[in-house]
Protein backbone atom coordinates (compact mmCIF):
# COMPACT_ATOMS: atom_id res chain seq x y z
CA UNK A 1 0.00 0.00 0.00
CA UNK A 2 1.52 2.90 -1.61
CA UNK A 3 2.15 5.71 1.62
CA UNK A 4 0.05 4.14 3.56
CA UNK A 5 2.17 2.19 5.98
CA UNK A 6 1.84 4.30 9.02
CA UNK A 7 -1.59 4.17 9.44
CA UNK A 8 -1.86 0.68 9.01
CA UNK A 9 0.52 -0.32 11.28
CA UNK A 10 -1.26 2.14 13.71
CA UNK A 11 -4.72 0.08 13.36
CA UNK A 12 -2.73 -3.08 13.99
CA UNK A 13 -0.91 -2.26 16.70
CA UNK A 14 -4.28 -0.87 18.10
CA UNK A 15 -6.04 -4.65 17.30
CA UNK A 16 -2.75 -6.10 19.09
CA UNK A 17 -3.32 -4.35 22.16
CA UNK A 18 -7.09 -5.35 21.88
CA UNK A 19 -8.36 -1.39 21.12
CA UNK A 20 -11.01 -2.17 18.54
CA UNK A 21 -13.52 -0.03 17.79
CA UNK A 22 -17.55 -1.04 16.28
CA UNK A 23 -16.97 0.94 13.37
CA UNK A 24 -14.25 2.40 11.18
CA UNK A 25 -14.40 5.01 8.42
CA UNK A 26 -11.63 4.38 5.29
CA UNK A 27 -11.76 7.48 3.08
CA UNK A 28 -9.56 8.95 0.35
CA UNK A 29 -10.07 9.42 -3.12
CA UNK A 30 -10.69 6.17 -5.48
CA UNK A 31 -8.16 3.95 -6.21
CA UNK A 32 -5.67 4.51 -3.35
CA UNK A 33 -6.49 0.85 -1.92
CA UNK A 34 -9.09 1.36 0.87
CA UNK A 35 -10.50 -2.17 0.49
CA UNK A 36 -6.90 -3.23 0.60
CA UNK A 37 -6.20 -1.68 3.84
CA UNK A 38 -9.64 -2.84 4.94
CA UNK A 39 -8.44 -6.53 4.29
CA UNK A 40 -5.33 -5.97 6.16
CA UNK A 41 -6.80 -5.05 9.20
CA UNK A 42 -9.74 -7.63 9.05
CA UNK A 43 -6.38 -10.00 8.68
CA UNK A 44 -4.76 -8.57 11.20
CA UNK A 45 -7.79 -8.98 13.62
CA UNK A 46 -8.77 -12.80 12.88
CA UNK A 47 -5.03 -14.31 12.23
CA UNK A 48 -4.39 -17.08 14.28
CA UNK A 49 -1.10 -15.71 15.72
CA UNK A 50 -2.66 -12.32 16.61
CA UNK A 51 -4.16 -10.16 17.14
CA UNK A 52 -0.99 -8.32 15.50
CA UNK A 53 0.37 -5.31 14.12
CA UNK A 54 1.78 -7.75 11.15
CA UNK A 55 -0.45 -10.67 10.34
CA UNK A 56 1.41 -13.81 8.91
CA UNK A 57 -0.46 -14.08 6.29
CA UNK A 58 -0.02 -17.74 6.38
CA UNK A 59 -2.44 -19.03 8.58
CA UNK A 60 -5.88 -20.48 7.31
CA UNK A 61 -7.70 -16.72 8.13
CA UNK A 62 -5.41 -15.09 6.61
CA UNK A 63 -5.47 -16.91 3.14
CA UNK A 64 -9.34 -16.89 3.23
CA UNK A 65 -9.58 -13.24 3.62
CA UNK A 66 -6.93 -12.44 0.89
CA UNK A 67 -8.94 -14.84 -1.13
CA UNK A 68 -12.27 -12.96 -0.29
CA UNK A 69 -13.73 -16.56 0.93
CA UNK A 70 -13.50 -15.94 4.56
CA UNK A 71 -16.73 -16.97 6.51
CA UNK A 72 -16.79 -14.27 9.22
CA UNK A 73 -14.99 -11.28 7.15
CA UNK A 74 -17.89 -10.49 4.69
CA UNK A 75 -17.36 -7.46 1.68
CA UNK A 76 -20.26 -5.85 0.40
CA UNK A 77 -20.29 -3.26 -2.32
CA UNK A 78 -22.76 -0.60 -1.11
CA UNK A 79 -23.58 0.53 -4.24
CA UNK A 80 -25.43 -3.32 -4.94
CA UNK A 81 -26.64 -3.64 -1.39
CA UNK A 82 -28.11 -0.62 -0.28
CA UNK A 83 -31.69 -2.07 0.52
CA UNK A 84 -33.26 -2.69 3.66
CA UNK A 85 -33.21 -6.32 3.31
CA UNK A 86 -29.79 -6.44 2.64
CA UNK A 87 -29.48 -4.66 5.67
CA UNK A 88 -31.73 -6.52 7.86
CA UNK A 89 -29.91 -10.00 6.81
CA UNK A 90 -26.81 -7.70 7.55
CA UNK A 91 -28.15 -7.54 11.01
CA UNK A 92 -29.08 -10.95 11.63
CA UNK A 93 -25.48 -12.17 10.46
CA UNK A 94 -24.24 -9.35 13.42
CA UNK A 95 -26.18 -11.33 16.07
CA UNK A 96 -23.75 -14.30 16.17
CA UNK A 97 -20.51 -14.53 17.21
CA UNK A 98 -18.16 -15.49 14.52
CA UNK A 99 -18.05 -18.87 13.28
CA UNK A 100 -14.21 -19.77 13.76
CA UNK A 101 -12.06 -16.44 13.85
CA UNK A 102 -12.01 -13.65 16.43
CA UNK A 103 -14.39 -10.78 15.06
CA UNK A 104 -17.09 -10.88 12.61
CA UNK A 105 -15.93 -7.67 10.13
CA UNK A 106 -18.35 -6.53 7.77
CA UNK A 107 -16.57 -4.53 5.13
CA UNK A 108 -18.70 -1.95 3.20
CA UNK A 109 -17.15 -0.56 -0.20
CA UNK A 110 -18.60 2.88 -1.35
CA UNK A 111 -20.28 3.16 1.70
CA UNK A 112 -21.73 6.37 0.95
CA UNK A 113 -24.06 4.92 -1.56
CA UNK A 114 -26.04 3.06 1.13
CA UNK A 115 -29.88 4.12 1.41
CA UNK A 116 -31.26 6.07 4.25
CA UNK A 117 -32.77 3.05 5.54
CA UNK A 118 -29.80 0.73 5.45
CA UNK A 119 -27.90 4.00 7.47
CA UNK A 120 -30.70 3.22 9.70
CA UNK A 121 -30.62 -0.70 10.33
CA UNK A 122 -27.22 -0.24 10.70
CA UNK A 123 -27.18 2.49 13.66
CA UNK A 124 -29.60 0.19 15.77
CA UNK A 125 -26.79 -2.45 15.43
CA UNK A 126 -23.79 0.32 16.36
CA UNK A 127 -26.39 1.74 19.11
CA UNK A 128 -25.35 -1.72 21.15
CA UNK A 129 -22.82 -3.53 19.08
CA UNK A 130 -22.21 -7.04 19.52
CA UNK A 131 -18.61 -7.27 21.19
CA UNK A 132 -17.17 -9.34 18.12
CA UNK A 133 -18.94 -6.96 15.32
CA UNK A 134 -16.14 -4.66 13.49
CA UNK A 135 -17.86 -2.50 10.50
CA UNK A 136 -15.43 -1.01 8.34
CA UNK A 137 -16.89 1.73 5.62
CA UNK A 138 -14.88 2.71 2.80
CA UNK A 139 -15.61 5.40 1.25
CA UNK A 140 -14.61 8.47 -1.02
CA UNK A 141 -16.71 10.90 -0.03
CA UNK A 142 -16.98 10.67 3.76
CA UNK A 143 -19.05 13.94 4.55
CA UNK A 144 -21.99 11.47 2.92
CA UNK A 145 -21.82 9.00 5.66
CA UNK A 146 -24.75 9.95 8.61
CA UNK A 147 -22.91 12.16 11.56
CA UNK A 148 -24.92 9.73 13.92
CA UNK A 149 -22.92 7.06 12.37
CA UNK A 150 -19.23 8.75 12.01
CA UNK A 151 -19.50 9.40 15.40
CA UNK A 152 -19.98 6.30 16.28
CA UNK A 153 -16.63 5.24 14.30
CA UNK A 154 -13.20 6.21 13.91
CA UNK A 155 -12.22 7.82 11.03
CA UNK A 156 -9.32 7.12 8.52
CA UNK A 157 -8.23 9.64 5.85
CA UNK A 158 -6.25 7.96 3.74
CA UNK A 159 -4.08 10.49 1.44
CA UNK A 160 -3.49 10.00 -2.16
CA UNK A 161 0.07 9.10 -3.12
CA UNK A 162 2.61 12.15 -3.72
CA UNK A 163 2.92 11.53 -7.67
CA UNK A 164 6.85 10.69 -7.22
CA UNK A 165 5.78 7.87 -5.46
CA UNK A 166 3.24 7.09 -7.62
CA UNK A 167 5.74 7.25 -10.55
CA UNK A 168 8.52 5.16 -8.74
CA UNK A 169 5.78 2.13 -7.82
CA UNK A 170 4.83 2.26 -11.41
CA UNK A 171 8.62 1.94 -12.44
CA UNK A 172 9.15 -0.61 -9.65
CA UNK A 173 6.35 -2.78 -11.16
CA UNK A 174 7.34 -2.41 -14.46
CA UNK A 175 10.79 -3.80 -13.54
CA UNK A 176 9.57 -6.66 -12.06
CA UNK A 177 7.40 -7.39 -15.20
CA UNK A 178 10.21 -6.84 -17.04
CA UNK A 179 8.40 -3.77 -19.02
CA UNK A 180 11.00 -1.40 -20.08
CA UNK A 181 9.28 1.87 -20.10
CA UNK A 182 10.39 5.27 -20.07
CA UNK A 183 10.31 8.46 -18.58
CA UNK A 184 7.65 10.30 -20.33
CA UNK A 185 5.65 7.49 -20.29
CA UNK A 186 5.77 7.04 -16.81
CA UNK A 187 4.74 10.58 -16.20
CA UNK A 188 1.76 10.08 -18.43
CA UNK A 189 0.68 7.19 -16.61
CA UNK A 190 1.07 9.21 -13.33
CA UNK A 191 -1.20 11.76 -14.71
CA UNK A 192 -3.79 9.15 -15.99
CA UNK A 193 -3.83 7.98 -12.57
CA UNK A 194 -4.91 11.31 -11.15
CA UNK A 195 -3.75 9.81 -7.84
CA UNK A 196 -5.14 6.52 -8.04
CA UNK A 197 -2.85 3.60 -7.73
CA UNK A 198 -5.06 1.26 -9.24
CA UNK A 199 -6.13 3.75 -12.27
CA UNK A 200 -2.46 4.04 -12.73
CA UNK A 201 -1.64 0.45 -12.34
CA UNK A 202 -4.89 -0.42 -15.04
CA UNK A 203 -3.64 2.07 -17.38
CA UNK A 204 -0.04 0.79 -17.23
CA UNK A 205 -1.61 -2.93 -18.21
CA UNK A 206 -3.88 -0.79 -20.83
CA UNK A 207 -0.55 0.01 -22.55
CA UNK A 208 1.35 -3.02 -21.80
CA UNK A 209 -1.51 -5.40 -23.84
CA UNK A 210 -1.03 -3.25 -26.93
CA UNK A 211 2.83 -2.88 -26.38
CA UNK A 212 5.41 -4.66 -28.55
CA UNK A 213 8.45 -3.26 -27.15
CA UNK A 214 9.45 -0.76 -24.85
CA UNK A 215 7.17 1.84 -23.69
CA UNK A 216 7.41 5.32 -24.85
CA UNK A 217 5.05 8.33 -24.27
CA UNK A 218 3.93 8.42 -27.80
CA UNK A 219 2.91 4.79 -26.62
CA UNK A 220 0.81 5.67 -23.93
CA UNK A 221 -0.82 8.54 -24.84
CA UNK A 222 -1.87 6.05 -28.43
CA UNK A 223 -3.11 3.23 -25.89
CA UNK A 224 -4.94 5.35 -23.33
CA UNK A 225 -6.13 8.01 -26.42
CA UNK A 226 -4.28 11.09 -25.62
CA UNK A 227 -3.88 14.21 -27.66
CA UNK A 228 -0.61 13.22 -29.44
CA UNK A 229 2.23 15.27 -27.19
CA UNK A 230 3.52 16.16 -30.53
CA UNK A 231 0.57 18.62 -31.19
CA UNK A 232 0.98 19.89 -27.80
CA UNK A 233 4.22 21.24 -28.49
CA UNK A 234 3.81 22.30 -31.59
CA UNK A 235 0.74 24.41 -30.34
CA UNK A 236 2.85 25.06 -27.16
CA UNK A 237 5.66 27.04 -29.18
CA UNK A 238 3.25 28.33 -31.73
CA UNK A 239 0.77 29.85 -29.16
CA UNK A 240 4.02 31.49 -26.42
CA UNK A 241 6.16 32.66 -29.24
CA UNK A 242 3.16 34.66 -30.55
CA UNK A 243 2.32 32.76 -34.05
CA UNK A 244 -1.20 32.84 -33.83
CA UNK A 245 -2.03 30.97 -37.15
CA UNK A 246 0.40 28.04 -36.61
CA UNK A 247 -1.40 27.40 -33.19
CA UNK A 248 -4.64 27.89 -35.03
CA UNK A 249 -3.79 24.97 -37.14
CA UNK A 250 -2.82 22.75 -34.58
CA UNK A 251 -6.43 23.00 -33.38
CA UNK A 252 -8.24 22.63 -36.28
CA UNK A 253 -5.94 19.66 -37.38
CA UNK A 254 -7.09 18.06 -33.70
CA UNK A 255 -10.59 19.60 -34.18
CA UNK A 256 -10.50 17.50 -37.64
CA UNK A 257 -8.80 14.40 -36.26
CA UNK A 258 -11.81 14.11 -33.91
CA UNK A 259 -9.48 14.47 -31.07
CA UNK A 260 -10.99 15.89 -27.46
CA UNK A 261 -9.93 19.63 -27.07
CA UNK A 262 -11.37 19.52 -23.57
CA UNK A 263 -8.15 17.28 -23.10
CA UNK A 264 -6.16 18.62 -25.28
CA UNK A 265 -6.42 21.93 -23.25
CA UNK A 266 -6.02 19.94 -20.10
CA UNK A 267 -2.60 18.84 -21.86
CA UNK A 268 -1.93 21.93 -23.32
CA UNK A 269 -1.91 23.85 -19.60
CA UNK A 270 -0.26 20.59 -17.89
CA UNK A 271 2.84 21.53 -20.43
CA UNK A 272 2.84 24.96 -19.14
CA UNK A 273 2.85 24.46 -16.20
CA UNK A 274 5.83 22.69 -16.45
CA UNK A 275 7.33 25.77 -19.08
CA UNK A 276 6.72 27.51 -16.11
CA UNK A 277 8.67 25.12 -13.57
CA UNK A 278 11.61 25.32 -15.97
CA UNK A 279 11.46 28.94 -16.35
CA UNK A 280 11.96 28.62 -12.70
CA UNK A 281 13.90 26.27 -11.70
CA UNK A 282 15.84 25.24 -14.84
CA UNK A 283 15.78 22.30 -16.76
CA UNK A 284 15.76 19.45 -14.18
CA UNK A 285 12.12 20.57 -12.93
CA UNK A 286 10.49 17.99 -15.07
CA UNK A 287 11.39 14.85 -16.78
CA UNK A 288 11.12 16.62 -20.21
CA UNK A 289 13.02 20.16 -18.93
CA UNK A 290 15.81 19.88 -21.51
CA UNK A 291 13.34 20.19 -24.36
CA UNK A 292 11.44 22.80 -22.79
CA UNK A 293 14.56 24.90 -21.56
CA UNK A 294 14.54 26.65 -25.56
CA UNK A 295 10.90 28.05 -24.97
CA UNK A 296 11.29 28.77 -21.16
CA UNK A 297 14.40 31.12 -21.57
CA UNK A 298 12.46 33.13 -24.18
CA UNK A 299 9.43 33.55 -22.25
CA UNK A 300 8.82 36.26 -19.28
CA UNK A 301 7.21 34.74 -16.23
CA UNK A 302 4.17 36.84 -16.50
CA UNK A 303 3.76 35.60 -20.04
CA UNK A 304 3.57 31.97 -18.37
CA UNK A 305 1.51 33.05 -15.89
CA UNK A 306 -0.72 34.30 -18.13
CA UNK A 307 -1.25 31.50 -20.51
CA UNK A 308 -1.59 29.23 -17.50
CA UNK A 309 -4.49 31.59 -16.49
CA UNK A 310 -6.20 31.80 -19.56
CA UNK A 311 -5.63 27.52 -20.41
CA UNK A 312 -7.47 27.14 -16.92
CA UNK A 313 -10.08 29.07 -17.64
CA UNK A 314 -10.62 27.73 -20.61
CA UNK A 315 -10.43 24.39 -19.44
CA UNK A 316 -12.91 25.37 -16.98
CA UNK A 317 -15.31 26.47 -19.18
CA UNK A 318 -14.76 23.54 -21.67
CA UNK A 319 -16.18 21.29 -18.15
CA UNK A 320 -19.25 23.29 -18.21
CA UNK A 321 -20.29 22.44 -21.48
CA UNK A 322 -18.85 25.24 -23.68
CA UNK A 323 -18.27 25.04 -27.45
CA UNK A 324 -14.47 23.40 -27.39
CA UNK A 325 -13.28 24.74 -30.95
CA UNK A 326 -14.36 27.83 -30.61
CA UNK A 327 -13.31 28.83 -26.79
CA UNK A 328 -9.94 26.91 -27.54
CA UNK A 329 -9.50 29.37 -30.53
CA UNK A 330 -10.04 32.18 -28.40
CA UNK A 331 -7.74 31.04 -25.68
CA UNK A 332 -4.72 30.60 -28.25
CA UNK A 333 -5.55 34.11 -29.72
CA UNK A 334 -5.47 36.00 -26.55
CA UNK A 335 -2.15 33.80 -25.53
CA UNK A 336 -0.40 34.29 -28.78
CA UNK A 337 -1.34 38.26 -28.21
CA UNK A 338 0.50 38.41 -25.41
CA UNK A 339 3.38 36.74 -26.40
CA UNK A 340 3.45 39.23 -29.58
CA UNK A 341 3.83 42.27 -26.88
CA UNK A 342 7.10 43.87 -26.19
CA UNK A 343 8.20 41.79 -22.31
CA UNK A 344 6.94 43.79 -19.59
CA UNK A 345 10.75 44.90 -18.60
CA UNK A 346 11.02 46.73 -21.76
CA UNK A 347 7.86 48.22 -21.02
CA UNK A 348 8.53 49.98 -17.94
CA UNK A 349 11.99 50.42 -19.20
CA UNK A 350 10.51 52.95 -21.90
CA UNK A 351 8.00 54.08 -19.88
CA UNK A 352 9.96 54.97 -17.10
CA UNK A 353 12.97 56.20 -19.27
CA UNK A 354 10.21 58.58 -20.88
CA UNK A 355 10.50 56.93 -24.05
CA UNK A 356 7.18 56.89 -26.35
CA UNK A 357 5.18 58.71 -23.89
CA UNK A 358 7.21 61.88 -23.51
CA UNK A 359 5.58 65.04 -24.59
CA UNK A 360 7.34 66.80 -27.47
CA UNK A 361 8.09 65.97 -31.12
CA UNK A 362 8.51 62.28 -30.60
CA UNK A 363 9.24 60.06 -33.33
CA UNK A 364 5.57 58.09 -34.47
CA UNK A 365 4.59 55.96 -31.79
CA UNK A 366 5.87 52.18 -32.58
CA UNK A 367 2.87 50.04 -33.64
CA UNK A 368 1.94 48.05 -30.39
CA UNK A 369 3.03 44.63 -31.44
CA UNK A 370 5.75 44.98 -32.69
CA UNK A 371 8.88 43.80 -30.44
CA UNK A 372 11.73 44.68 -33.09
CA UNK A 373 10.45 48.29 -32.65
CA UNK A 374 10.74 48.37 -28.94
CA UNK A 375 14.46 47.77 -29.13
CA UNK A 376 17.10 50.68 -28.72
CA UNK A 377 18.17 52.76 -31.58
CA UNK A 378 21.48 53.52 -32.62
CA UNK A 379 23.00 56.98 -31.46
CA UNK A 380 21.19 59.65 -29.48
CA UNK A 381 24.33 59.36 -27.21
CA UNK A 382 23.53 57.55 -23.63
CA UNK A 383 25.20 54.47 -22.47
CA UNK A 384 24.15 51.42 -22.33
CA UNK A 385 21.89 51.21 -19.40
CA UNK A 386 19.53 48.78 -18.13
CA UNK A 387 16.63 49.72 -20.00
CA UNK A 388 16.90 49.94 -23.80
CA UNK A 389 15.23 52.71 -24.34
CA UNK A 390 15.77 55.46 -26.48
CA UNK A 391 16.52 58.48 -25.07
CA UNK A 392 13.73 61.14 -25.12
CA UNK A 393 13.35 62.77 -28.03
CA UNK A 394 14.90 66.73 -27.68
CA UNK A 395 12.53 69.31 -25.75
CA UNK A 396 10.44 71.56 -28.60
CA UNK A 397 11.38 74.77 -27.16
CA UNK A 398 14.86 76.19 -26.69
CA UNK A 399 13.98 77.24 -23.23
CA UNK A 400 13.44 73.77 -22.62
CA UNK A 401 17.33 72.95 -23.48
CA UNK A 402 19.34 75.24 -21.47
CA UNK A 403 21.88 72.93 -21.76
CA UNK A 404 21.58 71.39 -25.14
CA UNK A 405 20.39 67.65 -25.59
CA UNK A 406 21.71 65.07 -23.40
CA UNK A 407 21.47 66.18 -19.67
CA UNK A 408 18.02 65.12 -19.18
CA UNK A 409 18.17 62.19 -21.15
CA UNK A 410 21.31 61.54 -18.47
CA UNK A 411 19.66 62.78 -15.43
CA UNK A 412 16.32 60.26 -17.03
CA UNK A 413 18.57 57.41 -17.51
CA UNK A 414 20.26 58.03 -13.94
CA UNK A 415 17.04 58.56 -11.97
CA UNK A 416 15.17 55.93 -12.97
CA UNK A 417 18.46 53.23 -11.43
CA UNK A 418 17.60 55.53 -8.16
CA UNK A 419 13.57 55.58 -7.61
CA UNK A 420 11.86 54.50 -10.70
CA UNK A 421 9.05 56.27 -10.08
CA UNK A 422 11.19 59.60 -9.75
CA UNK A 423 11.77 59.19 -13.37
CA UNK A 424 7.89 59.31 -14.40
CA UNK A 425 7.43 62.44 -12.59
CA UNK A 426 11.09 63.99 -14.49
CA UNK A 427 9.99 63.21 -18.04
CA UNK A 428 7.34 65.26 -17.81
CA UNK A 429 10.37 68.25 -17.62
CA UNK A 430 10.71 69.77 -20.69
CA UNK A 431 14.07 70.55 -19.96
CA UNK A 432 17.39 70.80 -17.56
CA UNK A 433 20.53 72.66 -17.15
CA UNK A 434 22.96 73.61 -14.79
CA UNK A 435 23.09 77.44 -13.86
CA UNK A 436 26.04 79.76 -13.28
CA UNK A 437 25.64 79.17 -9.81
CA UNK A 438 26.11 75.16 -9.78
CA UNK A 439 22.41 74.95 -9.54
CA UNK A 440 20.64 71.97 -11.40
CA UNK A 441 17.74 73.44 -12.36
CA UNK A 442 14.54 71.45 -13.90
CA UNK A 443 11.86 73.07 -16.10
CA UNK A 444 8.47 71.76 -16.06
CA UNK A 445 5.41 72.87 -18.01
CA UNK A 446 3.39 75.88 -16.52
CA UNK A 447 0.62 73.43 -16.09
CA UNK A 448 2.39 70.68 -14.00
CA UNK A 449 1.69 71.19 -10.83
CA UNK A 450 1.22 67.92 -9.81
CA UNK A 451 4.30 66.80 -11.07
CA UNK A 452 6.57 69.87 -9.33
CA UNK A 453 5.19 69.44 -6.10
CA UNK A 454 6.08 65.18 -6.60
CA UNK A 455 9.70 66.05 -7.70
CA UNK A 456 9.66 68.28 -5.05
CA UNK A 457 9.15 65.63 -2.11
CA UNK A 458 12.02 64.92 -0.29
CA UNK A 459 12.91 61.34 -1.43
CA UNK A 460 12.24 62.62 -4.91
CA UNK A 461 14.73 65.54 -4.23
CA UNK A 462 17.30 63.14 -2.91
CA UNK A 463 17.59 60.90 -5.78
CA UNK A 464 17.67 63.80 -8.34
CA UNK A 465 20.39 64.56 -6.24
CA UNK A 466 21.80 61.66 -6.20
CA UNK A 467 20.86 61.12 -10.19
CA UNK A 468 22.35 64.16 -11.04
CA UNK A 469 25.67 63.23 -9.08
CA UNK A 470 26.04 60.59 -11.52
CA UNK A 471 25.11 62.25 -14.27
CA UNK A 472 27.20 65.29 -13.91
CA UNK A 473 30.07 63.63 -12.54
CA UNK A 474 29.73 66.12 -9.61
CA UNK A 475 28.07 67.22 -6.80
CA UNK A 476 25.12 70.37 -8.02
CA UNK A 477 25.18 72.96 -5.96
CA UNK A 478 21.82 72.49 -5.40
CA UNK A 479 18.34 71.01 -7.10
CA UNK A 480 15.55 73.47 -8.10
CA UNK A 481 12.02 72.52 -9.49
CA UNK A 482 10.83 75.10 -11.57
CA UNK A 483 7.76 75.54 -14.18
CA UNK A 484 8.15 77.51 -16.97
CA UNK A 485 5.41 80.61 -18.22
CA UNK A 486 6.97 80.64 -21.57
CA UNK A 487 7.01 77.04 -22.31
CA UNK A 488 3.51 76.77 -20.89
CA UNK A 489 2.66 79.55 -23.44
CA UNK A 490 4.23 77.62 -26.33
CA UNK A 491 2.44 74.44 -25.06
CA UNK A 492 -1.14 76.62 -24.79
CA UNK A 493 -0.71 77.32 -28.84
CA UNK A 494 0.58 74.45 -29.38
CA UNK A 495 -1.90 71.44 -31.54
CA UNK A 496 0.54 68.96 -30.34
CA UNK A 497 -0.67 68.81 -26.42
CA UNK A 498 -3.95 70.40 -26.41
CA UNK A 499 -4.63 68.38 -23.42
CA UNK A 500 -2.16 70.52 -21.25
CA UNK A 501 -4.85 73.55 -21.26
CA UNK A 502 -7.80 70.93 -20.41
CA UNK A 503 -9.66 69.71 -17.87
CA UNK A 504 -7.88 66.86 -15.36
CA UNK A 505 -10.16 64.49 -17.20
CA UNK A 506 -8.49 65.08 -20.55
CA UNK A 507 -5.32 65.16 -19.05
CA UNK A 508 -6.28 61.79 -18.02
CA UNK A 509 -7.58 60.70 -21.10
CA UNK A 510 -4.29 61.91 -23.10
CA UNK A 511 -1.89 59.60 -20.58
CA UNK A 512 -4.56 56.81 -21.45
CA UNK A 513 -3.74 57.75 -25.20
CA UNK A 514 -0.25 57.09 -24.27
CA UNK A 515 1.01 54.43 -26.50
CA UNK A 516 3.50 53.04 -23.25
CA UNK A 517 0.65 53.51 -21.20
CA UNK A 518 -2.06 52.02 -23.88
CA UNK A 519 0.11 48.98 -24.23
CA UNK A 520 0.28 48.34 -20.10
CA UNK A 521 -3.56 48.99 -20.16
CA UNK A 522 -3.84 46.41 -22.41
CA UNK A 523 -1.52 44.19 -20.93
CA UNK A 524 -2.98 44.23 -17.71
CA UNK A 525 -6.69 44.21 -19.17
CA UNK A 526 -5.95 40.73 -20.03
CA UNK A 527 -3.71 40.26 -17.21
CA UNK A 528 -5.83 41.52 -14.40
CA UNK A 529 -8.98 40.64 -12.97
CA UNK A 530 -9.35 44.37 -12.31
CA UNK A 531 -7.78 47.18 -11.67
CA UNK A 532 -8.11 50.92 -10.68
CA UNK A 533 -8.19 53.81 -12.90
CA UNK A 534 -4.90 55.77 -13.34
CA UNK A 535 -4.80 59.13 -11.92
CA UNK A 536 -1.77 61.36 -13.03
CA UNK A 537 -0.21 61.15 -9.96
CA UNK A 538 -0.28 57.16 -10.63
CA UNK A 539 1.10 57.48 -13.63
CA UNK A 540 3.82 54.62 -14.91
CA UNK A 541 3.31 52.36 -11.34
ZN1 LIG B 1 -2.38 -15.11 9.95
Amino acid sequence: MLGQRAPIRALGAAAERGEVAAAYIFSGTRGIGKTTIARIFAKALNCERGPAADCCGECTPCREIAEGRSLDVVELDAATHTGIDDIRELREAAQYPPGRDRYRVFILDEAHQLSQAAWNGLLKILEEPPSWCVFLFCTTEPHRIPATIESRALHFAFRSPPPSALAAHLRDVAAKEGIEIDEGAIELLVRAANGSVRDGLSALDQVRAVAEGPIDADLVREALGLVPGEAVDRWLRAALGGDAAAALRVIADLDEEGQDLRAFTAEALAAVHRVGLVRALGKDAVPDGPDLVDLAGKLAPEQVAFAGKVLDETEGRLRAGGPQRILLDLATLRIARVADLAPLADLAGRALAGGGGAPGPSPPAPPVGSREDHRSRPGGGSRPGPSAAPPPAPAPSPVAQPTGDGLLARLLEEVAGVRAPVAAYLRHATGARVRDDGILEIVLPARAVVWESRLREPAAAAALRTAAERALGRSPAGVEIRRSDEADAREASSPRDPARRKSRRQVLEQVRQDPVVREIFDRFDAVLLDGHELSPGDDAR
